[in-house]
């Protein structure tokens, strides 16, 4: 699923393409999932943002044209065999693919996200100085949760899927199933670091293109940061850190990858 990584990647991509140019249409294949963009056609783009992992076109006239990935999309420059919708601007095409079609485009008035829940309720941006340790003990502190769920809900801090929270919890040397409210100060400084700094080198790399290579950049290149990944996927393997086999467990419906020695439960 395309995490913050991933999204900021596409938007610092198409940018450029598209900043200032109207939208002149809208092609789909399903209005259950596109209708509601298109109330975005005809209006110019004055800038593209990014919200944890939606990515937000701002257009003239108080309209913003929310995009949200889902499980699989992508936003390309190419046509692909899974396009489901064309979002044509002056000048440029860019191509919604999408191959398992969780994903979503909706067109909403600026800052109204009544219709998008998780939006709505998502916690600070990771990046921003707004996220700070005492701003992420506060928000962990609201829930009972196991720490990987915790995250996961995007309520704590924005951005984070499956991937970022099981490096950000192993560089943090926390077991996933801590309980969200109860961490000590230093715990929770040491995951306010690890967050940012998995998050910063994540985008620095252009995000994690997996085996299934269904995440790429726009221009179809490969993101890398895959290659730095201490556990995600890596079950079985050695920790990096101690060299412990590391190990896997679900949690909440999703897969966790961690290392037992440096994240005791
Ligand atoms: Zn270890």
């Amino acid at each position: 699923m395309p995490e913050l990584p991933e999204v900021e990647t596409v938007r610092r991509m198409l940018a450029p393409v598209v900043m200032g140019c109207r939208l002149l249409g809208l092609e789909h294949d399903d209005p259950a999932r596109y209708a509601a963009a298109e109330a975005a056609v005809g209006r110019r783009v004055r800038a593209l943002r990014r919200r944890g992992k939606y990515l937000i076109f701002a257009l003239e006239g108080g309209l913003e044209l929310v995009a949200h990935l889902g499980m699989s999309g992508s936003l390309r420059l190419d046509e692909g065999t899974h396009t489901c919708a064309r979002l044509e601007f002056e000048g440029a095409t860019v191509f919604f693919n999408d191959p398992r079609r969780f994903g979503r485009l909706r067109a909403v008035p600026a800052g109204d996200y009544r219709t998008l829940p998780t939006l709505a309720r998502m916690g600070p941006e990771p990046l921003s100085r707004a996220f700070t340790a005492r701003v992420l003990e506060e928000r962990l502190g609201r829930t009972r949760r196991p720490l990987k769920v915790a995250l996961l809900s995007q309520e704590p801090v924005a951005g984070l899927g499956n991937i970022y929270a099981d490096e950000a919890l192993w560089r943090a040397r926390l077991h996933p199933e801590r309980l969200a409210n109860a961490l000590a100060p230093d715990e929770v400084r040491r995951l306010h670091r690890a967050i940012r700094a998995v998050l910063r080198r994540a985008v620095e790399l252009g995000g994690s293109t997996l085996g299934d290579g269904v995440y790429a950049r726009p221009d179809g290149e490969p993101g890398y940061f895959q290659i730095e990944h201490a556990v995600y996927g890596r079950a079985g393997e050695a920790c990096p850190r101690c060299g412990q086999r590391l190990e896997r467990l679900v949690l909440g419906g999703r897969s966790t990858h961690f290392c037992p020695r440096c994240q005791v439960r």
